[in-house]
């Protein structure tokens, strides 16, 4: 007989939810008792779940929910602080994983390079556009992404986004579609759930 095995369900602690633990954002009691969130899943100890949503943050923060569930005196921590973190973490990660297009090569850069990508339908799953892009180039590239049904999103400055990529200051980046621009769509999904952007 096969045994199917099921996805751990855990229980968020802010509004009491049973859902699957992927779905959940891990925390973990340092020994000093400060409680941080654990992405990853990799920090060692017990560990306390909560749905990827400000108001579940939020109220297990307020009702010192951490000191139940991990049956020790936590130090105080204010929900927003607690968003701040999961929100620079994911930042991070979208960072990487930009990163990591960069080392494989796997991306367009530059708002001419994506225009002509849209233009030829080549297949691109994410079109991330710099904070202080030009509205005006910035509104042609989002309006002819969204035409084909490519998310778009705003990210980081020009700068930045240049110097994630190893070149000078670039407003516009695109992914092809395959398993990298998936992780990054994953993660920007759980990035906008919780800071409330888009
Ligand atoms: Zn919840």
């Amino acid at each position: 007989m096969v045994q199917v095995r099921k996805q751990p369900q855990r229980t968020c602690l802010g509004c009491r939810q049973v859902k699957d633990q992927d779905q959940l954002v891990r925390f973990v009691r340092s020994p000093d008792g400060e409680i941080l969130a654990d992405l990853k899943g990799k920090l060692p100890g017990r560990g306390a779940y909560l749905c990827n949503d400000r108001d579940c943050i939020e109220t297990a923060a307020s009702r010192k929910q951490f000191d139940r569930a991990f049956r020790k005196v936590c130090q105080p921590v204010a929900g927003r602080q607690l968003v701040e973190s999961i929100t620079e973490q994911l930042l991070a990660h979208l960072a990487n994983l930009l990163g990591m297009a960069r080392k494989s090569a796997k991306f367009v850069a530059g708002s001419n390079a994506v225009l002509d990508a849209l233009n030829r339908k080549k297949l691109l799953a994410v079109v991330i556009l710099a904070r202080d892009i030009s509205p005006q180039i910035g509104e042609k590239v989002r309006r002819k992404a969204e035409y084909q049904q490519i998310v778009t999103t705003q990210l980081f400055d020009k700068v930045k986004l240049g110097r994630i990529l190893g070149r000078a200051e670039r407003s516009v980046v695109g992914l092809p579609d395959g398993k990298l621009a998936a992780a990054f769509l994953d993660d920007l999904l759980r990035y906008q759930d919780i800071s409330g952007e888009s």
